[in-house]
């Protein structure tokens, strides 16, 4: 076994700290993976405070991994000591289902997430707020030279978790987008939308992050609070992102489509959201989600992002600052992903 240092909730409501752990050896096909930053999903918050019902502890958190290959098993051909690498939110599925087949593996039945999954070994898998990790070579993914590796981590789930959609819901130039709520995957959504050629349209709670939704590739910006804002955006947008990471009213957002437009829930939500079917009616609308994406699309999607310039606008803290970084998060005060310098955890 190998030993890595982590940090973990133990429970749904105590602060992470400290926690010793060991990973497997590794097998014929895994890469071992010497982290150096990780990013902070609110998806971490949501398992660490349990919102979703079924988190178990003690739960090392983290599936935005950016590190370097530190040992490969002896059938490992796609990596080599000192490559530079990520991991995202899943570390092995079937390969034999339909969705696997498919390059989807995000959807397979058995997929194995990154942290909080059934690993066929039968431990619980543990995240990336942590020292070292171990991979099946299918689920390692190459970052392109140009990105620095903080900024390149939280491409891992915030990149992909957007690009996907913009993708699959045929972006291309002058289709007109609008992502609700400027946090870590937003700030992602408006960056990748932009690079697609996309006319780009923020909708926020404040105007504090104005500027910033410009500066990032938006031209359009709504107050979501502003009636009268909103009631002028009627019918505007092809696709719309919808990454608010808590329940909140979407009729009013709905009517934001034009006809045939769609908005994708992005944020994980357990509290139900009442819709109302006449907003979809009218207009031949469509409520749609969307789960990160599969491991060929990540790469394709770090690629886009090593030709286009493009990583995460991020600010790196140490690992005794986690508990402070979700507190911010839970404000929406993050501009616009928290990555943490995992070399403060040795
Ligand atoms: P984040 O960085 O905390 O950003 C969330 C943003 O949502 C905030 O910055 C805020 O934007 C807005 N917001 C928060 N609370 C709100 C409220 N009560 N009303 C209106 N707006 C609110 O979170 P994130 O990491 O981007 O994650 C967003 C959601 O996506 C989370 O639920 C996460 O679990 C989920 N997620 C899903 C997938 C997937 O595969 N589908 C993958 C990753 C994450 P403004 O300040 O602009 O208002
Ligand atoms: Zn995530
Ligand atoms: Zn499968």
């Amino acid at each position: 076994m190998l030993s890595a240092k982590s940090y973990a909730a133990f429970d749904a409501s105590t602060p992470l700290g400290p926690y010793e752990l060991s990973r497997r050896d590794p097998g014929p096909k895994d890469v071992v993976i010497d982290i150096h930053f990780c990013g902070i999903c609110h998806t971490d918050i949501h398992f660490t405070q349990n919102d979703l019902g079924f988190s178990r502890y003690p739960l090392v958190p983290g599936h935005e991994i950016a590190g370097l290959v530190e040992n490969v098993g002896a059938d490992v051909t796609k990596f080599k000591v000192g490559d530079r690498v990520g991991v995202g939110c899943m570390v092995n599925s079937c390969r034999t289902c339909a969705n696997c087949g498919e390059g989807l593996e995000q959807y397979c039945p058995t997929g194995i997430y990154t942290y909080g999954g059934d690993d066929r070994d039968g431990t619980i898998t543990q995240g990336g707020y942590s020292t070292k990790v171990v991979v099946d070579q299918d689920f390692v993914l190459n970052i392109p030279a140009s990105i620095p590796l903080d900024a390149a981590a939280p491409l891992l789930c915030a990149g992909i978790t957007t690009y996907s959609p913009l993708r699959q819901w045929n972006v291309k130039p002058g289709t007109r987008v609008a992502v609700i709520g400027l946090g870590g995957l937003g700030h992602m959504a408006v960056k990748l939308a932009a690079a697609m050629g996309a006319v780009v349209t923020v909708i926020s709670t404040s105007d504090k992050k104005r500027e910033d939704a410009q500066r990032l590739g938006a031209t359009g910006f709504i107050i979501s609070k502003n009636e009268e804002e909103m009631k002028a955006a009627a019918n505007s947008f092809d696709l719309i992102l919808n990454t608010v990471s808590a329940a909140t009213e979407i009729n009013s957002h709905i009517a934001l489509l034009a006809r045939d437009g769609t908005m994708v829930m992005l944020g994980v939500v357990a509290e139900p959201m009442p819709v109302v079917s006449l907003p979809l009616i009218f207009g031949r609308r469509r409520l749609a989600g969307s789960l990160i994406g599969g491991i060929a699309e990540t790469q394709e999607m770090l690629d886009f992002c090593g030709e286009h310039g493009i990583a995460s606008d991020i600010e790196v803290i140490s690992a005794d600052q986690i508990n402070v970084a979700y507190g911010r998060m839970m404000k929406s005060d993050v501009r616009y992903r928290f990555v943490i310098d995992i070399k403060t955890m040795e």
